[in-house]
């Protein structure tokens, strides 16, 4: 357990961050607190990434396991330089085209990030967050900034101050709220040790996007895994923890669209039969099928970016109304679809069922 803390939370403005609330928790930062902020993709958990004992902190106060590394945040590209010992064309290439934003680079670390912010790899994983706020607080810690989501280890993303405080509140020590996230889903992280690059993760820089500028990209299996994947020595370990799980049993239904919904009714009038409280996660082309269950919206079918928006705060809700079961249209693949069925599938557990 870490000790409690007292937590300030600060309302920041996301377009132009007030420059004494930022210079408060940069200079938490500096002492080696704990500050949660917002970025384009969720809310981070920072510390100092130069401080072991600053990142031990976090660790201890998501209930995070040791071993799983934690994304260092910079404002600089020179940075880069700094934390990376090899920094590919690629890798140049790459941070052209979509930094400041959600795509998170691995390359071989130097021996300034210690082997606490990396898990003990001898990786470092380095992004550049696309948010006023974020940018205004590493550059006025002077530090590159670890940062993993700022939920308690297991549980759905942050996308909103409120998600922030309802897990680590009193664990941390500082909460900036800058309002909702823009994109809701985490960055992609794309390995460049390895040739072509794979992506370990897929998030909010798109697939397709990456194929655009690199010409040849891998997809790790586990990404886009239909089922639990083991990989070799922990390559990410975060692959291979529960995640992004509400407390209900969560179900995704696959396959066809009409498929789907008929599947969905079916499972939901069997659940509800049993005397159990069903939540359903339809879409909006299918809201109005299901006259039973708690309905809720991801957003448009033809629009995935609203969707990845929702996702988080969706789950969380139907936990916070105390249903026991979710069941969950699933998604095209194409486009932000690819980040935000891994998302869905990891939060059922893999507990995925194919509609015919
Ligand atoms: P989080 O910020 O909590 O959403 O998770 C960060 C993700 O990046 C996890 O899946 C980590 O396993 C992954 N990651 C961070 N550093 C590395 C690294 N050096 N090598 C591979 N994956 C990493
Ligand atoms: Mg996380």
């Amino acid at each position: 357990m870490s000790e409690a803390r007292r937590t300030i939370i600060l309302k920041v403005d996301c377009e132009k961050p007030e420059r004494k609330k930022i210079e408060l928790a940069a200079d938490v930062i500096r002492r080696g607190g704990l500050v949660a902020f917002p970025t384009e993709t969720v809310y981070g958990l920072g510390a100092n990434a130069l401080n072991s004992e600053a990142v031990r902190n976090i660790y201890l106060a998501k209930m995070r396991p040791m071993d799983n590394p934690i994304i260092v945040h910079v404002a600089r590209r020179e940075d880069v330089y700094r934390l990376a010992i090899e920094v590919p064309e690629e890798a140049e290439k790459l941070m052209r085209y979509f930094w400041p934003g959600p795509l998170t680079l691995i390359l071989k670390a130097s021996e300034i990030v210690p082997r606490i912010t990396t898990g003990g790899l001898d990786t470092v994983a380095i992004r550049m967050p696309r948010h006023k706020v974020a940018l205004a607080l590493i550059e006025a810690s002077g530090t590159p900034i670890a940062a993993p989501s700022a939920n308690l280890a297991g549980r759905p993303s942050p996308t909103m101050a409120e998600h922030v405080i309802q897990d680590l509140y009193g664990r941390i020590d500082v909460i900036l709220d800058a309002g909702p996230t823009n994109i809701g889903v985490e960055s992609t992280v794309i390995d460049l040790t390895f040739n072509p690059p794979q992506i370990l993760r897929p998030g909010g820089v798109t697939y397709e996007e990456l194929k655009s500028v690199l010409g040849k990209v891998r997809v790790h299996p586990a990404a886009v895994s239909k089922s639990e994947v083991h990989i070799e020595k922990a390559r990410s370990p975060g692959l291979k923890y529960r995640h992004y799980a509400p407390k209900a049993e969560t179900i995704v239904v696959e396959g066809e669209f009409d498929a789907i919904v008929k599947k969905v009714m079916e499972l939901a009038r069997k659940h509800i039969g049993e005397g159990k409280r069903v939540g359903i996660l339809a879409t909006d082309e299918s809201l109005r099928e299901y006259g039973l269950g708690v309905v809720k919206s991801m957003g448009s079918r033809s629009d995935l970016s609203s969707i990845a928006k929702n996702l988080f705060k969706l789950l969380r809700e139907f936990d916070d109304e105390g249903v026991d079961i979710i069941i969950a249209e699933g998604l095209p693949q194409d486009g932000l679809g690819l980040a935000v069925m891994n998302r869905l599938r990891k939060a059922a557990g893999y507990n995925i069922i194919e509609a015919k």
